[in-house]
């Protein structure tokens, strides 16, 4: 059997293992650690990472992988599990979206691996990683060395649907294509294994821009060249027994799909799981013109048609501001719903799933990026 060592864990045949990577050394005299769960089937297989929580108010996640991540799987499993319940404790602790000890989004700073020429950052900026960035990188090091598969897991909003989201594929030049399209159909075959909606992650410019190359399953993806994958799963901050029912479904049938467990793949039924005709991709869709107060009209998983009428807008005394409507310019279906009521001129009121006519492998764009 595969011999894996994470932190103090160590992979036993046949054994859930647990233990924890010193991940930060406080100057208060405490250590940031990261929890690791090992579950080794008696046979072999692939190595698979389940992480969650990177965004510490999401967190279904962590009840999928202490739900599903147990001494009964080890005797049905070929090859080994890994799970993180927790990328990020400080931020779970405060139920906030960053660590305590860093403010930026930590899902935009793991390695940048085959990207790095590609950023306008300061050369120097580099030799000096700042706090997440540390233990990003001692996490993605294990990533590294033993992961076959990775799924990362996160919760959009208070107001969403659960969706898996589709990385495009990058390669540096022609030589590179075909193994970039190679692991584009197995990041796919992944994807389709899991059974719930799928929308395509921004077009590769605003991808680059937006640093989606430095979340969780960017990196691992479009660095590592390892299958991996978002699952948005739905509401964050609460947690629904249904969705973690669906999703416990959706990993397990990945994981047969990877070769790693037996039976059919089971059909999700305990959320809606909406089947367009066509790919989709995300995009941040309607605006609002205005400023004002805002109250839907559709609710998360609603198929629209272009000209429809998606929110109401008024102003602080219920007075319509224009027709008092905003409409969608696309036809595609409701993915997450803002949360706030107060709407400033611009600002997205949802994310939809949206036809993607972008290329899904693609060439990393030039430095130019604007
Ligand atoms: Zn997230």
């Amino acid at each position: 059997m595969k011999e894996i060592e994470i932190g103090n864990a160590k992979a036993e045949p046949g054994k859930l293992t647990y233990g924890f990577i010193e991940s930060l050394d406080h100057p208060t005299g405490i250590i940031e650690k990261v929890p690791v769960m090992i579950a080794q089937g008696r046979e072999n297989g692939p190595t698979f990472f389940l992480t969650a929580n990177v965004h510490g108010n999401e967190l279904t996640g962590i009840a999928v992988i202490h739900q599903l991540v147990t001494d009964k799987l080890t005797q049905e499993l070929k090859g080994t599990v890994v799970a993180i319940p927790t990328l990020n404790p400080s931020a779970l602790r405060r139920n906030h979206r960053s660590p305590e000890f860093d403010e930026r989004d930590p899902n935009r700073l793991y390695p940048e691996g085959k990207f790095a020429e590609e950023e306008e950052e300061e050369e120097i900026d580099k030799d000096y990683p700042e706090l997440y960035e540390q233990v990003a990188n001692k996490i993605y090091s294990y990533f590294e060395k033993y992961a076959d598969y990775h799924i990362d897991f996160h919760n959009h909003s208070l107001r969403s649907i659960p969706y898996v989201i589709l990385d495009r594929v990058f390669y540096e030049n022609e030589t590179k294509k075909e193994e970039a399209e190679k692991l584009f159909k197995q990041q796919k075959a992944m994807i389709e294994a899991f059974g719930v909606l799928t929308c395509s992650e921004f077009p590769a410019k605003k991808y680059i821009k937006m640093k989606l190359h430095r979340s969780v399953s960017g990196a691992t993806l479009n660095s590592l060249r390892i299958p991996a994958f978002t699952a948005e799963l739905g509401e964050n901050s609460v947690i629904i027994p249904q969705v973690v029912k669906g999703s416990i479904k959706g990993t397990r049938n990945v994981l047969k799909w990877a070769g790693m467990l037996e039976g059919p793949r089971e059909e999700i039924t305990e959320f809606l799981v909406p089947k367009p005709h066509e790919q989709l991709r995300r995009c941040y869709h309607p605006r609002a013109k205005q400023s004002g107060i805002i109250r839907f009209l559709v609710n998360p998983g609603d198929q629209v048609k272009k000209g429809q009428p998606v929110a109401l807008i008024t102003d602080i005394l219920g007075r319509k501001l224009g027709d008092g409507y905003i409409l969608t310019e696309y036809d595609g279906y409701m993915i997450a719903l803002r949360s706030e009521m107060t709407v400033y001129p611009n600002d997205p009121i949802a994310e939809m799933g949206i036809k993607d006519d972008a290329p899904l492998v693609v060439p990393i764009p030039s430095k130019k990026i604007n």
